[in-house]
């Protein structure tokens, strides 16, 4: 965190988010301060509630934070306007979900096209199919996604949000809904990403073994940082989380052994 600015490709600094008024308030976030340094996997952990998602739509402008900044890829992005943020999402900012959310009318090439063309540009056909090749579906252009399974829609998915060339790639729970070879299969695109393309990746996971792919492991507990761990094996975060006392939808201590699997 004492890093020089350029080190990051996001910052928060200071921020709270508060959902709600009067005697409903929940504090989401309080008082955080995170840097993500450049092209480098982060990975996001936290109990269930602990503000894993606000940390992340903060981070990419899909929320405002009630109080403190957000630096991305060097600007500040707390005082931008809805045109700025939507322009700087569309050209800075790749996503990818859990539930992949493609459109399911739309073939993996026009999915993959998609941003482009919201965007009003001329799409770029070779970039198209270069990163499309590069997530192991050439073959599979024309397919839509019910003729995918799960892996497959998360690589299309993975490949819309590398199209742009954004400079980082936000992923809620990416690997959330797939089978742990096919997860693997995934993690390995998002880390070839960052390796190979120089991207930076956030990832909110709550599987270990994902976060052992991951450069730095960031801990969230009630809304604050709670702890740091620099190339963590999958036991060392498993422990760790133990420790913040509780996983995600399963028993405290359910995951001991050293990870979901
Ligand atoms: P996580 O992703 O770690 O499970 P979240 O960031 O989704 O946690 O939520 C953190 C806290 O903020 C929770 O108590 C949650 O109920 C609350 N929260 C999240 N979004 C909203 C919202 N839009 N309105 C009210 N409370 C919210
Ligand atoms: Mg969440």
């Amino acid at each position: 965190m004492n890093a020089p600015e350029t080190g990051h490709a996001v910052r928060l600094d200071a921020v709270s988010k508060v959902y709600g008024t009067g005697g409903g308030t929940v504090v989401a976030l309080d008082g955080v301060t995170i840097g993500v340094p450049r092209s480098a996997l982060t990975a996001v952990m936290g109990p269930s509630g602990s503000g894993k998602s606000t940390f992340l739509h903060c981070a990419a402008g899909l929320d405002r934070p009630t109080t403190g900044s957000v630096t991305l890829d060097g600007l500040d992005i707390t005082g931008l306007g809805e045109v700025a943020l939507t322009r700087l999402r569309r050209d800075r900012i790749g996503f990818v979900f859990q539930s992949f959310n493609l459109m399911p009318a739309l073939t993996v090439l026009q999915n993959v096209t998609l941003p482009s063309l919201l965007a009003g540009q001329e799409p770029d056909r070779a970039r198209v199919a270069e990163v499309i090749r590069r997530v192991g579906l050439a073959e599979r252009t024309g397919h839509r996604p019910d003729e995918l399974s799960g892996g497959q829609q998360q690589r299309v998915a993975i490949a819309r949000a590398l199209v742009n060339r954004p400079a980082v790639i936000f992923a809620d729970e990416p690997t959330g809904a797939l089978d742990t070879r096919t997860a693997l299969d995934v993690l390995g695109l998002l880390r070839e990403s960052v390796v190979e393309g120089g991207q930076t990746v956030v990832m909110v996971t709550h599987d270990p073994v994902a976060a052992s792919y991951a450069d730095q492991v960031v801990f969230l507990a009630d809304g604050r940082f709670a702890d740091r761990l620099d190339r963590p094996s999958a036991d060392q975060v498993a422990a760790r989380m133990t420790h913040l006392g509780a996983w995600e939808g399963r028993p405290a201590g359910g995951a001991s052994k050293g990870g979901v699997r």
